[in-house]
């Protein structure tokens, strides 16, 4: 963007756009269900639902399931193994998307045609835009934003798949558009090698200080990674900039050729400056004074996200959290038009021409669990959900999603024109359970962050947290993983056992009349806490993205399901303590 005025143009021009999108929002979502049902009602897959070849809006709602990944599975096998794309979707598949959703599952494929990636293009840009827009001169200097890739597989049929991310930040529009801004050179966030990416975009990053006004990446998981990494090597950093020299293990050459064109002479001004900042025992506000023209961070910090709000708060210093969107690969949902909220209070006005959306009621009041009182044969249009109402999301899409369970659970905050506006719950699917109990993710979260209270007074910051329902013995029990540390530093807490006992008894005060009704029948036991020590959630994340997740999209994942994760976690173990609570 050059001058003042025409920024000032792009930025009407966009809440020009957004007002029509979302003061029009029926209309769209009824041209854009008209259109797949148009191009695709004749697919193998969806004509089995018109037998009499009638495909409008009411057989559609009729007549076609809702379903989850699993149910249109076969299809999506078909088409990798070979199979014509038509019997899903009428237009030609360039490529699959891998959905992760969590990080601990199992991998999706979602179809992606020329059309549907031109529109996607476009995507980041508008809530970009909305931001920019909130913040004074933040076009005007660079982002340090952290990306990386995952390698792309391919299909038997030759169809490339890949991750979301990795497969935006390939395309031209990426190179031309975003990544002009960026610190990172392109060619570092395409290394393979996540470390040697790291190291060099962070290396650029603190070579071109001066010049950052944001921070960010897709989602949260990926900025207290990258500090940590930072803390293990600032001091090779400092030294690659004081002597101007490369370390010998960047041996990737993109990276190497990148970094010849940035780190050009020896800078030992900027290296003392850099040492002396991150010497200083606190790493309080360490964002804010490496990088002082910074203005916001942008970075995902709602659902499991918001666990490492506090602790990007600690390093910012002061600086906003901007949740910026709210999208998945099967389908881009909404954007955050209040870029101001406070984090906590972030909502998502969604998107009318995006895909189709219905809304299932989810019940969650009354201390009613989700699971049960889920009414799935109703679903509601999008401009017809209620204000203050529990919903899980279901897209249908051009690429061949028909009535998809996303498997999210969104509360309606109010409307912006036409549009809702949501906030994000919770994953339906992530719930610890034993015996008829069923705490949700939401309900974990609560439950922790009220219990946490108690360690701020006393200088302990809960850095993440993790659980699982232990059945190896019975009664089971549920066991929640803590990473501590000190506010100022890394250590490990000195624990006092009677403290986090009470830590344990707030947890299990917070859940629900079932659990307690359990607990008190002696169905479940009293809680476990185990607390590891700074860095072992890190080796968490390394095991999933041994398996396959990315660094980029890494959703931490609250309740596990592997017993190897259980393994790492438990290796890094300082204590365990337990509830004490007696349950009348
Ligand atoms: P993936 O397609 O693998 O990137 O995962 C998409 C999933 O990430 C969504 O279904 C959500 O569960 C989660 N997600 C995406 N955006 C947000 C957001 N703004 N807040 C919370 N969770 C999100």
């Amino acid at each position: 963007m050059d001058g003042g005025t025409d920024t000032k143009e792009i930025y009407e021009n966009v809440m020009n756009i957004l007002e029509d999108l979302t003061s029009n929002a029926h209309k769209l979502q009824e041209q854009v269900l008209e259109e797949i049902l148009k191009s695709n009602a004749g697919t193998e897959y969806l004509s089995r639902f018109f037998p009499n070849g009638q495909a409008d809006k009411q057989s559609f709602k009729t007549n076609v399931p809702i379903i989850t990944y699993e149910d249109i599975k076969p299809y999506i096998d078909r088409i990798a193994n070979g199979d014509t794309p038509s019997i899903l979707l009428a237009y030609r598949i360039t490529q699959f998307i891998q959905s992760s959703g969590t990080s601990g599952g199992q991998p999706k494929l979602i179809p992606m045609t020329a059309e549907s990636f031109e529109k996607r293009m476009y995507e980041p840009l508008l809530p970009d835009l909305v931001i920019k827009r909130c913040f004074n001169g933040s076009d005007e200097g660079k982002s340090l934003y952290l990306y990386f890739i995952k390698p792309e597989m391919e299909t038997p049929s030759g169809l490339v798949a890949s991750l979301y991310t990795t497969f935006y930040f390939k395309t031209k529009s990426f190179k031309t558009g975003l990544a002009k801004f960026c610190t990172s050179p392109i060619e570092t966030i395409l290394c393979s090698d996540n470390k040697q990416s790291m190291f060099c975009q962070l290396l650029t990053g603190l070579l071109q200080r001066d010049e950052v006004v944001r921070m960010g990446s897709s989602f949260a998981s990926v900025l207290p990674r990258s500090i940590k990494f930072l803390d293990d090597y600032w001091k090779e950093l400092c030294s690659n900039i004081r002597t101007g020299y490369l370390s010998d293990w960047i041996t990737d050459a993109g990276c190497r050729n990148a970094m010849s064109l940035i780190l050009t002479r020896p800078n030992p001004e900027m290296a003392d400056l850099i040492q002396q900042i991150c010497e200083d025992k606190s790493w309080e506000g360490i964002i804010k004074k490496l990088w002082p023209k910074i203005k916001y961070i942008t970075s995902i910090c709602t659902g499991s996200m918001s666990q490492y709000i506090p602790l990007l708060e600690f390093y910012g210093g002061g600086i906003p959290l901007v949740s910026p969107n709210y999208s998945s690969s099967e389908a881009c949902f909404g954007i955050n038009l209040k870029p101001l909220s406070k984090p906590f209070d972030v909502s998502y006005t969604f998107l009318p021409n995006t895909a189709y959306f219905e809304f299932l009621p989810v019940n969650k009041d009354g201390g009613g669990k989700a699971q049960d009182t889920r009414t799935i044969d109703k679903p509601v249009d999008l401009v017809n959900v209620k204000l203050g109402q529990y919903y899980e999301v279901v897209v249908t899409t051009l690429t061949g999603l028909y009535r998809y369970r996303i498997g999210d659970v969104l509360k309606v905050t109010g409307f912006y024109n036409k549009s809702p506006q949501f906030q994000f719950v919770e994953r339906q699917n992530v719930v610890l359970s034993i015996d008829l109990d069923k705490t949700t993710e939401e309900d974990l979260s609560k439950a922790i962050m009220k219990a946490k209270i108690v360690l701020e007074p006393l200088g302990i910051m809960l850095t993440t947290y993790s659980s699982y329902a232990d059945t190896s013995l019975m009664p089971g029990r549920y066991v929640l993983f803590w990473e501590l540390k000190m506010k100022g530093r890394n250590d490990l807490p000195k624990l006092d056992a009677e403290i986090m006992e009470q830590c344990c008894c707030i947890v299990e005060e917070s859940f629900d009349f079932t659990y307690k009704s359990l607990r008190k029948g002696g169905i479940i036991s009293g809680l476990e806490l185990r607390v590891v020590k700074h860095g072992t959630f890190d080796q968490l994340m390394d095991y999933y993205v041994s398996k396959g997740a990315s660094i980029t999209q890494y959703k931490p994942p609250s309740c596990l399901k592997s017993k190897e994760a259980v393994k790492i976690l438990n290796s890094g173990m300082a204590g365990k303590f337990f509830s004490s609570k007696t349950m009348f």
